[in-house]
């Protein structure tokens, strides 16, 4: 009895601390020139990420330029820049349990080449720079990514 309490106060505490978080993630222009919008969306809706705000736009690259700010002085920053203002983007909020690392697990590594099989970059970036998607990669970097793109109104 004590044993089956013990399961029972387990699995309640582990879903009251299962945080449902935001996250922003981005379909760059490559995905989005290859026709691959469909494909992210449905791979986010198939792990549970639930698409609660999205818009199509094309940024200036003086616009891209404070996103990607952390970046200004590192050598593919110019090159970053170029490509992300280059064509439209899909700007979307995921929301979830444990989103920002769920996001992030399901984008692989940065470089394709190094991505584990299966993830969004290894079946949909063509390079490091043109590597299909953006995901935040802490609350404080969603938090700011998302009211770049998005009005708390515009959230569902
Ligand atoms: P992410 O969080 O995996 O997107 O990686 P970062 O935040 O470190 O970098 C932002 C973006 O800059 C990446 O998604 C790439 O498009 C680009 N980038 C980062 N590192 C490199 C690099 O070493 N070479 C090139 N060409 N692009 C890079």
């Amino acid at each position: 009895m004590t044993k089956y309490l013990c399961i029972f106060l387990t699995l309640i505490s582990s879903l009251l601390l299962a945080e449902t978080e935001k996250t922003l993630s981005i379909i760059k222009p490559d995905a989005v020139q290859a026709q691959n919008i469909g494909k992210i969306l449905s791979k986010f809706e198939e792990n549970g990420l639930k698409i609660v705000a999205m818009r199509m736009l094309k940024l200036t690259p003086e616009r891209i330029s404070q996103f990607y700010a952390e970046h200004k002085d590192r050598p593919f920053y110019p090159a970053l820049v170029e490509f992300m203002s280059s064509g439209p983007i899909v700007a979307i909020v995921l929301k979830g349990e444990d989103a920002i690392a769920k996001n992030r697990q399901l984008m692989g590594a940065t470089d394709p080449t190094k991505a584990t099989q299966g993830t969004l970059r290894a079946l949909f970036a063509q390079s490091t720079t043109k590597n299909a998607v953006h995901g935040s990669d802490s609350p404080q970097s969603a938090e700011r990514e998302i009211s770049f793109f998005f009005t708390p109104a515009e959230i569902y």
